[in-house]
């Protein structure tokens, strides 16, 4: 019986999922866990992870959408948009006007972004003004070791791609914070208020530029590298999409090596897990694709987020290169005819912080793949809900396949909450249900997750493309 919580006094288990792995898998657990915590070191903003992923599906014999011109069960195409958002598919045997399997998951993470125009000095530091993307505590962001990652457009079209701190003999930028000593009007304050959003200035550099004669000296400093070793003027920046991140890379955490941290895990684990179990697949019964979408953190709005008609233009797309008509209506009916799950992570139990969560329903680190019925906030709003139909197929799926999940939920009634994709999927009247990994400290600079959950949701993604539903 893979939900193992259900026979169990949630406090404390007498049998855990551990206990069921057998030493081959967990061979397996730890050798994924290896693959995956070099992916999310390396791939630290969507385009790196587009580009990251894509050369994975090519190496697995993925090709690009544009250059077909006719598509067979078996085959592997990927299709990138605005290098922010991807979708890769493996056609299936069923035709894709009776449907298809969807798992959309997010690639954008909560960053700090630049301003258009970040640069200024003050009190002979030059700084960097940014403004955040996602929901973050800001007092998690200041006096730590932030890298520089991004792309610059010049006017004449050029690209320049930049990627500062990442290697260990690279600068790093940081945001300072008060001492304790001073900081005594600031420990008064609620921590919401202790760091404000204009006060995420990050420092930039400390030597003036030889020239006595300008005025800011500082900041023309920079200006001079950034133009001598980047080939970059002030005004390039404004044409720019750059971030700041945690400098780190992933690590193993704990003495038995069973977790991992990182930043952006929230929705790399799932992306990369579903990546990976998309690889597998040979010919699925129906087609098997993978949405990995950008903008989710700020409410999936704009051209490369889910709350527009990028899903659907991805499969007239598909429907074009399969030798169909591509019309809206089949692709209405395509997608009704669908079924998804939207891969994203839920906050796991944390014994420091267990009173936001009813400790019956929700998801533990180690408890395996979590299946959240609906998020929202305030009695379900702003949520889709899956249907009990869908569960249950995913149950019997899960079971019979040896998949240890879990459910979960957003949080206690009325303790806040959030959302993820599922309710834009479900808006084209397709089953969904939110299945992922649980984390801690989600949204933070260092997020934790489990190998043996990370191991589960790459298989239940495998076999929900491969399955009998
Ligand atoms: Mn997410
Ligand atoms: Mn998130």
């Amino acid at each position: 019986m893979p939900n193992i919580f259900l026979e169990n006094d949630q406090s404390r288990c007498t049998e855990t999922v551990w206990d069921k792995i057998s030493p081959e898998e967990k061979r397996l657990i730890f050798a994924l866990g290896e693959d995956y915590r070099a992916f999310l070191t390396r791939a630290k903003t969507e385009r790196q992870c587009v580009q990251h992923l894509v050369r994975l599906a090519e190496k697995a014999g993925f090709e690009d959408l544009a250059e077909k011109t006719a598509l067979e069960p078996g085959d592997l195409v990927y299709y990138i948009h605005r290098q922010k958002a991807l979708f890769l598919a493996v056609i299936g045997l069923a035709p894709l006007t009776e449907g298809c399997r969807l798992i959309g998951a997010h690639i954008d993470a909560p960053r700090l972004d630049l301003k258009p125009q970040p640069l200024y000095e003050d009190h002979l530091l030059a700084l960097a003004k940014t403004h955040y993307y996602g929901g973050i505590k800001k007092y998690q962001w200041v006096t730590i070791p932030l890298a520089l990652h991004g792309t610059v457009v010049k006017e004449d079209g050029s690209i320049v791609e930049l990627s500062i701190g990442e290697q260990p003999g690279e600068p790093v930028f940081t945001i300072s914070d008060l001492l304790p000593h001073l900081a005594r009007e600031q420990m008064e304050k609620k921590m919401s208020e202790g760091i404000g959003g204009e006060d995420l200035n990050a420092l930039l550099g400390s030597l003036p530029a030889a020239n006595r004669e300008v005025k800011k000296r500082f900041k023309e400093h920079v200006k001079e590298v950034l133009q001598e070793k980047y080939d970059l003027s002030e005004e390039d920046l404004i044409s720019a999409e750059l971030c700041l991140v945690p400098a780190w890379p992933a690590r193993d955490v704990g003495l038995d090596r069973g977790l991992i941290g990182g930043y952006g895990q929230d929705d790399r684990v799932c992306a990369y897990t579903a990546a990976r179990a998309l690889l597998e697949q040979t010919v699925p019964p129906q087609t098997a694709v993978l949405i990995l979408a950008d903008r989710e953190e700020t409410g999936s709005e704009g051209n490369t987020g889910l709350f527009s008609v990028l899903l659907e233009n991805f499969l007239l797309r598909l429907l074009a290169a399969g030798g169909h008509t591509p019309d809206l209506a089949t692709v209405r009916r395509c997608l009704s005819a669908s079924c998804a799950l939207s891969a994203d992570v839920n906050a796991a139990l944390d014994p420091n912080y267990e009173q936001v969560l009813d400790k019956l329903n929700a998801a533990r680190l180690g408890g395996g793949v979590v299946l959240t019925r609906y998020t929202g906030v305030r009695g379900k709003s702003g949520t889709s809900e899956a249907s009990a139909g869908f569960l249950a197929a995913l149950r019997r799926l899960f079971n019979q396949q040896g998949i240890y999940w879990q459910t979960g939920e957003l949080g206690r009634v009325d303790q806040g909450g959030g959302g993820t994709i599922a309710y834009l999927l479900a808006y084209y009247d397709l089953e969904v249900v939110d299945c992922g990994v649980p984390l801690l400290s989600m949204h933070s600079p260092f997020e934790v997750a489990s190998k043996l959950d990370i191991y589960m949701a790459y298989k239940a993604y495998r076999a929900f493309w491969a399955g009998e539903l």
